[in-house]
């Protein structure tokens, strides 16, 4: 399941065939080269600009394209633990795929053949995809980053789909996104600085294991295994920018948890022991802290 649009974004690389060409000799020889050459340089930087504007319009276009894909994902896996994943309606059974994704995998999700409705609700997953696009197109992070950004996204907007729905993380989502999110960030570190691949390694490690450890020592008080394998991505893609971008991700993830949980206390719709899919919180604060602080 291929989530990342084509790898456009190589901006200015249009500009590089200008061939430079062999100094060319003094006196009146010199206009004709000139002409020759195929762009005049004070067209570069509108070139080079239309080229970015180009980058980002092809990235919203392809990350809706791939909406379907995420619909399916949030509808399979969004099944209560021990149970096989959803391949079909479950009023009537018809098979939902990708070889008949109409109108199932649309913004309607309804089933083709019952009309019973299919997986997340209506447009849900087409407002949260085309909301992601537009704020990465308008104040993404810049540079080489962004492809892991866009590949997290992809697995991880259906990931918290099903957490909200079952209250789990599924691995065929989060182990994707984290190792994705990884390789990308480590082809990006060929053009950067070394030094932010280390930070995104350490960032998404120590993460992790934190919240392993509190999962381990805490059990259900402490955060899922899911979580765990969602914060290796997450303290990756944090981590890359820097350690206070790291730490202004997670008082935003846990500020925005707090502000919720007491929210839902004090309209009693949810109690000290309620437990809330901790997944959306790091999505957001994550998104939040990349938008903002990059
Ligand atoms: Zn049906």
């Amino acid at each position: 399941m291929a989530l990342t649009g084509p790898p456009a974004a190589i901006p200015g690389r249009e500009d590089q065939p200008d061939r430079s060409p062999a100094p060319p000799p003094s006196g009146d020889a010199t206009e004709p080269v000139r002409q020759a050459t195929p762009a005049p340089p004070s067209e570069r930087p509108a070139g080079l600009a239309s080229a970015v504007t180009r980058t980002r319009v092809s990235t919203v276009l392809a990350i809706l394209a791939i909406s379907p894909l995420m619909r399916l994902a949030a509808l399979r896996y969004a099944v209560p633990p021990g149970l096989p994943s959803r391949s079909g309606c479950d009023a009537c059974g018809a098979p939902v795929g990708l070889t008949r994704p109409w109108p199932a995998l649309g913004p309607a999700a309804r089933c083709g053949h019952c009309r019973a409705r299919v997986g997340q609700p209506p447009a849900t997953v087409e407002l949260a995809v085309l909301a992601a696009a537009l704020l990465l197109a308008l104040a993404g992070p810049p540079g080489g980053a962004l492809p892991a950004l866009i590949w997290w996204l992809g697995w991880t907007i259906p990931a918290i789909l099903v957490d909200l729905a079952v209250h789990r993380l599924p691995d065929r989502l989060t182990v994707p996104a984290a190792a994705g999110t990884w390789l990308l960030l480590g082809v990006a570190a060929l053009d950067a600085d070394p030094g932010h691949w280390l930070r995104a390694v350490i960032g998404g490690t120590g993460l992790a294991l934190f919240f392993a450890s509190t999962a381990l020592l805490l059990g259900r008080r402490g955060f899922g295994l899911g979580d765990a394998k969602l914060a290796l991505s997450v303290g990756a893609l944090l981590g890359w920018h820097g350690w206070p971008v790291l730490l202004f991700g997670l008082v935003l993830t846990f500020g925005l948890s707090a502000l919720v949980s007491l929210g839902l206390l004090a309209t009693r719709r949810a109690n000290w022991s309620t437990h809330l899919p901790f997944g959306p919180f790091l999505l957001l604060g994550t998104t939040a802290a990349l938008l903002l602080a990059t």
